[in-house]
């Protein structure tokens, strides 16, 4: 398959950032993510078989699918794009039909821009316009969420293929993750940019943690609504009734509770600061956000925490905090324009000179969403 091939049509399915409210959106929470302007490029075509043939140029393999019998592959990649026909059939039968697809994208894979759901909500977006299916974009948000889930593993939250479906430019998006509503807040940091740092590392712990962490707040749950059956997520309960559970929840779990309702608290503080263009408090609630990850939720890792100490030696960075679901990654920070580029060189020659590692900056921009 090739790039200059005829394609019938083309889609630009972006990752995310969240600016804060991390491990929340499975708790039922507030979070605050924006779609960006690294993307997917997806090109399909029909094939008028039975079968799929999908290249990614980033892995530089392909594959092919017997629509007629779809099984989990051994290769994780595979899966993404497996799950996500499995789910338009469930929804509405026999509407995939044969396609070519090739992929090809600038958003580094693993980093905790989400890739995944970039290429989950991208194959799905391009197949409902290709067979003209009729699905809504709820329905794609969900159904991408639920081939993660069942296809390859993790236990995502909503969060990351609503902002690849949702994102507008220039927005985030607070979105409730209990009831799916959210609101646009037009963002103009002014003098200051959105950075990320990629640590280009990824340790093996990341999906196998997630999964944990989510039982771990389930466990915290439990007890909390043996005392209080008001309260349906962990969000809903206020930290000074978290705190009542201090000695009635092994203190593992406690810490879990007590952060993921400090941090579905900060990612409101987060929205009113922006509203009143308060960009040392946003700031500082992203360094609490991340000393909550690291020290309570322990979602972070030597070299996430090395780059957020590294920023706070700098007053022209107002914040810093680890992005995604952790244990690698990249962090997000918001550094003043003038000294994006110097601060970028400090910073990544002290990572180098710390783990041997080169780092990687990503400038972002807020862009909108999945189109065609
Ligand atoms: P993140 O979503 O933060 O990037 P994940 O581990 O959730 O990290 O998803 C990354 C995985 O998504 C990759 O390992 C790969 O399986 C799949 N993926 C993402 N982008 C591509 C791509 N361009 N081509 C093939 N697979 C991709
Ligand atoms: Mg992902």
């Amino acid at each position: 398959m090739n790039k200059n091939d005829s394609y019938d049509l083309v889609v630009k399915s972006p990752g995310r950032i969240n600016l804060i409210g991390e491990h929340v959106d499975y708790n039922g929470g507030h979070v605050l993510p924006g779609a960006i302007d690294k993307k997917i490029t997806l090109k399909f075509k029909k094939n008028n078989t039975n079968s799929a043939t999908v290249y990614s140029k980033n892995i530089d393999s392909q594959f092919t699918i017997d629509l007629s019998n779809l099984n989990r592959s051994t290769i994780e990649w595979h899966n993404y794009i497996i799950g996500v026909i499995y789910y338009i059939n469930i929804l509405k039968p026999k509407s995939v039909k044969g396609f070519d697809c090739y992929i090809d994208s600038n958003l580094p894979l693993g980093s905790g821009v989400s890739s995944s759901a970039a290429l989950e909500c991208g194959i799905a977006k391009g197949l409902n316009e290709l067979f003209i299916i009729g699905l809504t974009d709820i329905e794609i948000i969900n159904l991408s969420k639920d081939a993660e889930h069942t296809m390859v593993g993790t236990k995502c939250g909503i969060m990351d293929q609503f902002a690849v479906v949702k994102g507008e430019k220039n927005n985030l998006l607070l979105l409730n993750c209990k009831t799916n509503d959210y609101e646009t807040i037009k963002v103009d940091f002014g003098d200051y940019k959105l950075v990320l740092l990629n640590t280009n590392v990824s340790h093996n712990l990341a999906s196998s943690e997630y999964n944990v962490r989510r039982s771990e707040c389930e466990t915290a749950m439990e007890t909390i609504k043996a005392k209080y059956n008001e309260y349906e997520y962990l969000c809903d309960v206020e930290p000074q009734i978290i705190k009542e559970f201090k000695n009635l929840l092994p203190e593992k779990i406690y810490n879990r509770a007590l952060y993921v309702s400090k941090e579905n608290q900060r990612t409101l503080k987060a929205v009113e600061a922006i509203k009143r263009n308060d960009l040392d408090a946003l700031g500082g609630l992203l360094y609490k956000s991340h000393e909550g990850l690291s020290n309570l939720y322990e979602v972070s890792c030597n070299e996430l925490d090395f780059l957020v100490d590294c920023s706070k030696k700098y007053d022209q960075i107002l914040g810093a905090r680890m992005m995604g679901g952790g244990f690698g990654g990249c962090t997000i920070n918001i550094i003043h324009k003038d000294f994006v580029d110097n601060l970028i060189e400090e910073i990544s020659y002290a990572y180098r000179n710390e783990f041997s590692i080169d780092l990687t900056p990503i400038a972002v921009h807020i862009d909108d969403g999945v189109k065609i």
